[in-house]
């Protein structure tokens, strides 16, 4: 592990806040993130804040990465996505990897190279409906399918794709390899272009009869739902928490603007109406962040942890959507033009709605343990 101290939540702020929001403009016009702003965000550390420390990292455990998840969350996007996965990414490397899989956990946490994960396909549904096919070619296998929706699939240089190798709905019917970018037969289109979260990155991947040695395998075989799982409880608390730091942003911002805005002689602060929904965003972002604060405190062996997460997850889309919506609102036309930051917050929560599942998918596995169904 590296001698560098750990940075203050506040120094993380400040520097999502600052530092990363002066490249807002520039990320926008591009959809890029520049190369010397990635760097500085492993500079600081970022990507390994979740790590353990034999593989380089700083081993938060989840109640103490939560503050920084939601600090880097109030600044444009792209940056919450680049904290968020790549303290998420390293869990199925380290706990399901080969050695040398597991050193590719150290390099993503130094910002070496970038690990993406694809799973979510235009042909078939998530989970036990994928249609990318994997079958066995002596040590090797061919994996013909696509994938689509790849965060930060433009850049990465490495894939985690989930393929089908067994019965369809079968709970082993799934196997996770790992990629390279420039494997035989990948093809990589980097040009799926979102309605927010600019930078970040969205990719389609083709592939037709393309090779991958056995050795890529990350898993055993049909061990790639529980692979592709083992994160998602974790991440989807910390999604929960980007979506408290981007709905604290949007009220910061609603605060600020009803401050300046003058109408009829008065600062709409003054008007009742107003601080009524200022007030009604405040209760909102610190329930919710009550909520994912004590989910995140949970130990991951507690019944139904996998619910507690998705109760986070569903709450916090809900609770942003709320939010974002007031603070839109309480900016007046001006809002709606890409002069105000509260229009590219806007847009940057409605991923919300899907990363990591839809808010029908959240019920379902609320209801289910709801329920006492498996
Ligand atoms: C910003 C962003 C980043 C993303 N990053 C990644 C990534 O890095 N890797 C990756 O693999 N994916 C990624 N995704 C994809 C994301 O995980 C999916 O979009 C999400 O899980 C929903 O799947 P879908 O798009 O296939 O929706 P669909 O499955 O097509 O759903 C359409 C609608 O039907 C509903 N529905 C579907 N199935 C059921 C069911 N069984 N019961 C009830 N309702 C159902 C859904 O809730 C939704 O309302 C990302 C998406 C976004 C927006």
């Amino acid at each position: 592990m590296s001698n560098e101290p750990l940075p203050s939540v506040e120094e993380f702020q400040r520097f999502f806040l600052d530092e990363y929001e002066q490249y807002s403009q520039e990320i926008e016009r591009t959809d890029e993130v520049p190369a010397e702003l990635l760097k500085r965000v492993a500079d600081i550390g970022a990507y390994r804040l979740t790590i353990p420390k034999e593989l380089g990292g700083w081993d938060l455990a989840l109640p103490d990465y939560l503050p920084y998840v939601e600090a880097a969350a109030m600044g444009p996007g792209s940056g919450r996505m680049l904290v968020h996965l790549a303290n998420g990414i390293w869990r199925p490397l380290a706990w399901y990897g080969s050695p040398a899989q597991r050193e590719l956990a150290r390099k993503s946490g130094t910002g070496e190279i970038c690990v993406a994960f694809a799973l979510t396909e235009r042909t078939g549904g998530t989970g036990r409906d994928l249609h990318t096919r994997a079958v066995r070619d002596g040590d090797a296998w061919r994996l013909s399918g696509e994938k689509h929706l790849v965060t930060w699939g433009p850049r990465a240089d490495v894939f985690i794709i989930s393929a089908m190798t067994g019965e369809r709905r079968a709970s082993d019917a799934l196997t996770t390899f790992l990629v390279p970018k420039d494997a035989n037969g990948l093809q990589i289109d980097p040009t799926q272009r979102t309605m927010g979260l600019f930078g970040s990155g969205h990719a389609y991947l083709d592939f037709e009869n393309m090779i991958v040695p056995d050795s890529d395998r990350l898993g055993e075989i049909g061990q790639g739902l529980e692979v592709a799982l083992s994160f998602l409880d974790y991440s989807r608390i910390s999604l929960s928490m980007c979506m408290v730091g981007l709905a604290q942003r949007a009220l910061d911002e609603a605060v600020a603007f009803a401050r300046r805005r003058t109408t009829f002689g008065k600062a709409i602060v003054e008007r009742d109406v107003i601080r009524a929904q200022l007030a009604d965003m405040q209760v909102d972002v610190r329930a919710a962040r009550a909520l994912v604060r004590e989910i995140g405190a949970l130990p991951v062996s507690s019944p139904n942890y996998r619910a507690a997460a998705c109760t986070a997850k569903l709450h916090g889309l809900r609770m942003v959507g709320r939010v974002t919506d007031t603070a839109l609102k309480v900016h007046g036309g001006f809002g709606y033009t890409k002069d105000a930051v509260i229009e590219r917050i806007y847009r940057d929560a409605r991923g919300f709605w899907f990363e990591e599942g839809t808010q029908e998918i959240q019920q379902l596995v609320i209801s289910r343990a709801l329920l006492g169904e498996s």
